[in-house]
């Protein structure tokens, strides 16, 4: 259910209503809009008796959602939320890149990638200091030390941080070096890590599960949502097919859909959504026009010789060159790429 407040509606006219359905023994979510507060009500089994709601002071109307997911659905926040990066805005008008390695595998590689990625326009860099590899022989990660070589790279380079967390033991260490959690697509249904993020204060970028309808990836955000934490960003990065000329198959009719059904941002991953170098250029150009609020992209300086994901890892040349087309298709999408 959602409590819809009169424009007029004063902070202690709301406080009342969330008083009110915390007294019916649910959960009230006060949400303020750039018109008017909504307060989104969970923790209900059935139909909640809104009569009593009704009557309270500045209480304009109630709009039953019937939706599984509430708090990322469009019908509880009808304009797009734009996540605040540390000053970097997620879901506005600017398209926002996110680059890096796949894996921060030394303080030499990473400064490297960091300085040819921020000199070309990215805005945040990417890099795995935690790896969920398939195979527990390959390459597991750096750990903290590779927190710690990120933390560097910001400080160099200006650029902010999203890097993953793969365990309720780690998260917090990683919240407290990254200025974006990243949750993987293994992990987007392990609730118990949702909802450790949910209790986070950082944003959360929260990737699409292998085999993950649309719905239980709102689900999963939900999750993170119904904890406290309302910045959370999704990320479409390929689903297991049929079809094994790509590593995934990179869904991006998701995006439009996603966007009419929540009003969180949606970033596009054309890396692991092909695995192929030379495909993230051409679906990085379809991920912008088919209206994502960002990419994310491996980049490495030295492909070859990558510890993970060498074979989609694109060079800070083509990475340049990306960015060039992503300037110039912006104007006409109404995006910004500065
Ligand atoms: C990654 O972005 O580093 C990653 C492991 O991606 P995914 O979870 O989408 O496989
Ligand atoms: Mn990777």
């Amino acid at each position: 259910m959602l409590v819809v407040m009169e424009t007029s509606a004063s902070p202690e006219m709301v406080r009342q209503v969330c008083l009110e359905i915390e007294k019916m023994g649910l959960t009230a979510h006060a949400m303020p809009g750039a018109q008017r507060t909504a307060i989104g009500v969970t923790g209900n089994k059935a139909r909640v008796d809104s009569d009593r709601i009704l009557t309270l002071a500045g209480v304009r109307d109630i709009i039953h959602v019937t939706k599984p997911y509430k708090l990322v659905s469009r019908e509880f926040v009808p304009e797009n939320s734009v996540i605040d990066v540390d000053g970097i805005p997620i879901g506005g008008r600017e398209f926002i890149v996110i680059a890096g390695p796949c894996s921060v595998e030394s303080r030499e590689q990473t400064l490297a990638v960091a300085q040819a990625v921020a000199k070309h326009g990215a805005k945040i860099l990417r890099g795995g200091a935690f790896k969920p590899r398939t195979s527990p022989y390959s390459f597991q990660g750096l750990g903290q030390d590779g927190l710690k070589i990120l933390a560097e790279a910001r400080q160099q380079t200006g650029l902010r941080i999203v890097t993953e967390a793969i365990d309720t033991d780690t998260v917090e260490m990683v919240a407290d070096y990254a200025d974006i959690v990243q949750i993987g697509a293994r992990n987007m249904q392990n609730y118990t890590l949702l909802r450790k993020a949910g209790r986070l204060s950082k944003p959360i970028l929260l990737k699409r599960g292998l085999s993950a309808t649309l719905e239980e990836l709102l689900m999963a955000a939900e999750y993170i949502m119904s904890e406290g934490n309302t910045k959370v960003i999704l990320c479409e990065r390929g689903v297991r097919t049929f079809a094994d000329h790509t590593r995934n198959t990179l869904d991006l009719s998701a995006i439009p859909f996603v966007k009419r059904m929540s009003h969180l941002p949606i970033i596009s991953d054309p890396s692991h959504g092909t695995g192929r170098k030379d495909k993230v250029l051409p679906l990085s150009r379809a991920s912008i026009a088919v209206g994502a609020d960002g990419i994310m992209v491996e980049v490495h300086n030295k492909p070859e010789e990558a510890l993970s994901d060498g074979a989609q890892a694109i060079t800070p040349e083509d990475f340049a060159r990306l960015m060039d087309d992503m300037r110039k298709l912006a104007p006409v999408l109404e995006r910004d790429v500065p």
